[in-house]
This record gives structure tokens, sequence and C-alpha cells, in this order.
């Protein structure tokens, strides 16, 4: 847990610099998550960026440039609650997207609680924040001031909407593909409000859709990503290749706009909606509004960091950025709100990729890992279950099973090491228990220690090298490693009594919620 409060005392007086005019408090507090951006997108795609979008918020805002996770394994949950509780999945519990429960042998989502009950989401989309185990800064706003601010999270992904807002939020809304709208769940609200429903009753999603997605700018304009069609990109639903113009077919595939860039302008254009008609930022009282873009994770895992299709997003993306700024200068006023935009979690360039530019890189999977460990319990210990999970990398032993063996956790441990390691792209197995033992530079050791909660996580931890992970599909890519193409993340605070400015030394994403 080092730096953190360094940075703390450095960043409140790079904010102490109080203007005359700007009102005691924000009216608005604006957390901005866009999931999946590694750091280098704010500025990759800079030549093609416009002025108001991600260069206003660096030329007038206060840009961390060294902002990291400080766990494994990152994920979507574990960013969301790490940004807005400023701790750790060994603090917060949050420990992955799902886990396995070992009293009920069932795997757990993250926000899955099954005593709520969907309102307006098709059935079983049962969801609330109750598995995260800490406040979050929006709950520590509600606890000042008696619930009199207004908290609302919006995302495309359920997650995204409901960590950040916390537990004391008037509302999360996601995007249920299903349901082809807006929706939520009994843990904040019996029926939709109404201007969720109207919004709903266009049917902004089906507009967006049944077209073309193609370039915003000429082709000539993408000379920083890759050949459009290449064999790592997956292939869209109805298409016959991974190349633009891409046909997005919303005909009995309603969840289709989360992969594209328009899936983020619909989440603007509902932020701006829940600005309106909540009043958001109108009286004194502070108000948070937490919306995470998730359409750059999906497009990102589907088509590589380095696609011209991620390109395309980020490219939109910052035209919805500047848009929604102008938005909030006209509804709230400038110098009334503050913003902060951060990431979920950066990405893996794409190993096939990599590999074709002879840099090392690689794939396995969970189910050649699992059939792997198996065999080799096995043949050591004889037949039975020994491990009920592996997940997350992370490998749940079966304990009842080792009680009646006679068996502990470091023999099986010791059975798997060796074999383990000579898989391809594994790097090192580690025996969580010991893992202060564990043979492991320090920092690796940290980020580890770091996103263990042991009531949820496994015995043992396997680690890949660089640009190796577990593919759930032959194409793509993912992220969720300790390494800095995934740790490493934008960071810019804007507006009220925000002075411009940039950090260059290291910051931790768990900085974010103490200092906002
Ligand atoms: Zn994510
Ligand atoms: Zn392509
Ligand atoms: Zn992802």
């Amino acid at each position: 847990m080092k730096r953190i409060l360094p940075v703390c005392i450095v960043m409140m007086t790079a904010f102490n610099v109080f203007s005359q005019t700007a009102p005691a408090q924000p009216k608005l507090v604006v957390g901005v998550v866009v999931d999946q951006m590694a750091y280098e997108f704010l500025y990759r795609y800079s030549e093609e960026y416009t002025e108001n979008g991600f260069k206003r918020l660096l030329r007038e805002g206060y840009s961390c440039e060294n902002t990291h996770y400080s766990y494994i394994p990152t994920y979507t949950g574990p960013g969301h609650a790490s940004i807005y509780t400023g701790s750790v999945p060994a603090v917060n519990g949050i420990v992955s997207n799902d886990w396995y429960d070992e009293n009920t042998g069932q795997f757990v989502y993250v926000t899955q609680d099954n005593t709520v009950t969907p309102v307006g989401a098709v059935a079983g989309n049962q969801q609330s924040p109750r598995n995260m185990l800490t406040t979050t800064v929006t709950d520590m706003l509600q606890l000042s001031n008696q619930q009199e601010s207004k908290v609302i999270g919006i995302a495309l992904k359920d997650r995204g909407a409901i960590l950040p807002a916390g537990h004391t939020a008037d509302a999360a809304y996601w995007y249920d593909g299903a349901a082809n709208a807006w929706v939520t769940s009994s843990y904040y609200m019996p029926t939709l409000p109404t201007w969720v429903q109207n919004f709903n009753a266009q049917k902004p999603a089906e507009q967006m859709m049944n077209r073309y997605w193609n370039l915003l700018l000429p082709p000539t304009s993408y000379k920083s990503a890759t050949a459009d069609s290449v064999s790592w990109e997956t292939v869209y639903i109805g298409e016959a290749s991974p190349k633009f113009p891409h046909y997005m077919n919303f005909t009995g595939n309603s969840e289709a706009i989360k992969g594209t860039p328009f899936g983020n302008t619909l989440t603007a254009n509902f932020a701006k909606a829940a600005i309106e008609n909540e009043g958001l930022g109108k009286d004194n009282v502070t108000d948070f509004l937490c919306v995470s873009f998730s359409s750059t994770d999906y497009v990102g895992h589907a088509y590589g960091p380095h696609s011209v299709e991620i390109m395309d997003t980020y490219l939109r993306l910052d035209r919805d950025l500047a848009d929604l700024l102008m938005y909030l200068d006209t509804k709230v006023g400038k110098g009334n709100y503050v913003l902060f935009l951060t990431a979920d979690h950066g990405v893996s360039p794409t190993p096939q990729y990599m590999e074709s530019l002879n840099i090392p890189a690689g794939t396995t999977t969970e189910v050649m890992m699992t059939d792997t460990m198996n065999d080799i319990l096995h043949a050591a210990f004889g037949p039975g279950e020994w491990i009920k999970a592996y997940t997350n990398q992370q490998i749940y032993l079966n304990d009842s099973l080792l009680l009646a063996k006679g068996k502990t956790k470091k023999e099986i441990f010791s059975a798997l090491y060796e074999p383990l390691l000579k898989i391809n792209g594994v790097a090192y197995v580690i025996l969580i228990n010991e893992l202060g033992q564990a043979t492991l530079n320090s920092n690796i050791k940290e980020l580890v220690i770091n996103g263990i909660y042991p009531k949820r996580c496994g015995d043992i931890q396997i680690l890949y090298e660089p640009y190796w992970f577990e593919a759930y599909r032959p194409t793509g890519t993912t992220h969720g490693s300790h390494f800095s193409y995934d740790t490493h993340v934008p960071l810019i605070f804007f507006g009220w009594k925000v002075k411009p400015g940039a950090l260059y030394r290291d910051v931790q994403v768990t900085d974010i919620a103490p200092t906002i």
C-alpha cells in the first residue's frame, strides 16, 4: 500500500488554489469511466481528436499521467469498485466479475442479488451493489448530508452502473438488450421513472442500428491503426469478414449495439436525459453522476486495441465527450461541476498481432488448463473431483475431498507445480496461503495480495507471461494481468477548482475516491 498518502497531499496542493468565484462545493460531480481505455488512447489518435473532447480535458484539466491499478485481476467489476471505493479487492471484496462460492458450490456474478427483482428488465436480471463490502465516494457524499444528494449510475453494463453509484444510490440504470431498454432493480425503486419509460419508448438503440457502421473520417485518417480485415479480428454477427462498413444487425440481436461505438452515444444521450429530468446539479446540494462507457470494451475485445474499429470507436467517443462537456457547461454551468475521467483497466495487444511482429505472445484456454490439472491430479492421487473450480486463473481445491483423503493443499500444489510450469505461457504457479514466501518480484506480489479476499478466492494462482492469457474465443483480446498494458489508465480531473496541469509521478487508482 505504498505511496497513497504522499500522492493525496500532492493532489490537494494542486487543487488548493481556490478561485474567488466558484461556489463552496460543486453542484455536480461527474465520474466518467471508459471501459478498457489504456493510457495510450489519450494520445495515440491525437491528430484526429477534436479540440473539445479528450484534448479539452488535457488542456483545461489536471492529468495524472502515471496512474495504475494496484491489484489483479484487472477486470471491469473490480475496476469500478476500486475507482469509487478507493480500495482494492482485498478490502472491498470485488475480486472479479464472477467468482466461485465454496459454500453453495455456485458461481456468483459480481452484482447478482437474488433478494431483489428486475425493474423493466427481463426475468433473472437481478442486480444490486450488495456484494461490495465497502462504501463508495458516492456513499460518503450521501452520508455527509442525510442523503440529500442525487446519485445516479449509468452504463450499458450492469456492474459499470451499479458499483460506482454505491449502496445509497438513488438509481443505477443499465441497458438490457433482451428488453431493449434501460432498466434498474427493485433495490432502488419499484418502477421505472416516467422519463426513463419515455426514453425507452423511443427505441433509441433500434434507431441507431439496422444500418452500416461506416468510418467517421476518410480511410487515410486511420494511419494509427492496422489494416482493416486481419485474421485476429472477430467477425461481427451476420458478417462475412471483420471489415468496414459493418452492417449492424439489430433484428433478433438487440444486444448488438453494445459492440459498436453507438452504444457509447446511447449512453451519453441517456446521461443527458438523466441530468435534465432528475435536475442533477440544479440546487446547492452536490449531486453525483457516474457514467461508464462500455462499448470501448466490447469493440476492443472483438477487434483488438490496434484495429481500425477501436480507433473509430475512440474518435466517436471523443465527439460524444465533447458534446457531453458542452451540455454540462450549458446545463450545470462551466465551473459548477467537477469531472474525472479514468478507466477500469487497460487491454493487451492481440497476441496474434504481437506474434506477427515476432514479439512473444500466445493464448491458452481455461478448458485446456482445467483438463491438464485434472489429468495431473488423477495420475498423482487417483480419481475424484480434486478441483472444484478454475476461474480468474485461480484453482479452488475441493476441501472436503482433501480432508477425506488426508491430503494437504501443499501436496496438491507440489504435484501441480512443475507440470503447470511446462505449459507454454505460464510464468508462475503460486500457493496463495504461502504467497508471503513465494519467490516473486515484490511489485507483482503486492498486486496479487491486493486482489485476494480469501472467502471468495481460490487456493492456487497462475500468472502468465506478457501478452499471454486464457482466451475465451480464438480471435480478439482481453485484459486482467498485472502488466502495465492492463494496469496503466488515464486519470484527468477537470472543472470546478481544478487548475490545468499534469503529474508524472506514480498515482494509484485508489487515490481517485479520496481526492474527489
Ligand atoms: Zn471493463
Ligand atoms: Zn476490421
Ligand atoms: Zn473487458
